[in-house]
């Protein structure tokens, strides 16, 4: 009874002393953190975004708590080098951790802004795929979608050897008393080679292209500008 009691008390007292805590104290920052959060906003101010995407990747790798300003820096930083999908997380996310009081609020909502319009010219855009990278015309197809290759049953002859009559234009039979009796293959027409089968004699083989899978197009690492090719 008096250990059931204690259990009791123990919880109420948890719970009281969390609720008692609605406002947190400030966080104390890992100085590693800040040290390469700063190193990011300096390699930013360079216009370094690639190295500092880097930098803040490697503070997110520490998994100490980070300022949320953070997220709004590695937002602007993503969308620089077009990472839009991680940018609108990342902004996302400082929105909503730092809310109307953020420092950095206003300047948030702008970007998030700049994301969502970025995302819908790609929506809109025919040269680009969803990750806004533009497409390029195949060139295992010239952009055609197909291929033609040479058939590989006759190997670009469009003539196969007589199947009845291995080639010979004639088929051999003996009679009872074993001696060969000739008759003209009627499969080749004596010829001894047939049109090929696969081609049809037309020595190619047209097929929906690998590389493409037909659509005649492929990305490319090039940003697109959404506009058509000048
Ligand atoms: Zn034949
Ligand atoms: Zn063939
Ligand atoms: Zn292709
Ligand atoms: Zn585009």
């Amino acid at each position: 009874m008096h250990r059931i009691f204690f259990i009791v008390l123990c919880v109420w007292v948890g719970l009281s002393g969390s609720l008692a805590q609605t406002i947190p104290p400030p966080p104390q920052f890992d100085p590693d953190v800040l040290a390469l959060i700063d190193k990011a906003k300096a390699q930013m101010d360079k216009g370094d975004y690639e190295g500092a995407n880097i930098t803040f990747r490697q503070a997110l790798a520490t998994k100490k708590v980070l300022p949320a300003s953070m997220s709004y820096f590695f937002a602007k930083t993503l969308f620089i080098i077009h990472q839009n999908q991680n940018a609108k997380n990342f902004v996302e996310k400082y929105l909503q951790l730092a809310g109307r009081s953020g420092d950095y609020y206003e300047d948030a909502l702008a970007l998030k802004k700049m994301i969502d319009d970025e995302f819908e010219k790609i929506k809109n855009c025919e040269y680009c795929n969803l990750s806004g990278y533009r497409y390029v015309l195949c060139d295992n197809c010239n952009g055609l979608g197909v291929t033609v290759e040479e058939c590989y049953n006759c190997h670009g002859n469009g003539m196969v050897m007589c199947p009845k009559c291995i080639g010979k234009g004639v088929l051999i039979h003996h009679d009872q008393l074993g001696d060969p009796i000739y008759e003209p293959c009627d499969l080749c027409d004596t010829k001894g080679y047939i049109v090929c089968p696969v081609c049809h004699g037309k020595k190619e083989l047209s097929g929906r292209c690998s590389v493409c899978l037909g659509t005649g197009k492929k990305v490319s690492d090039i940003i697109c500008n959404h506009q058509p090719e000048q």
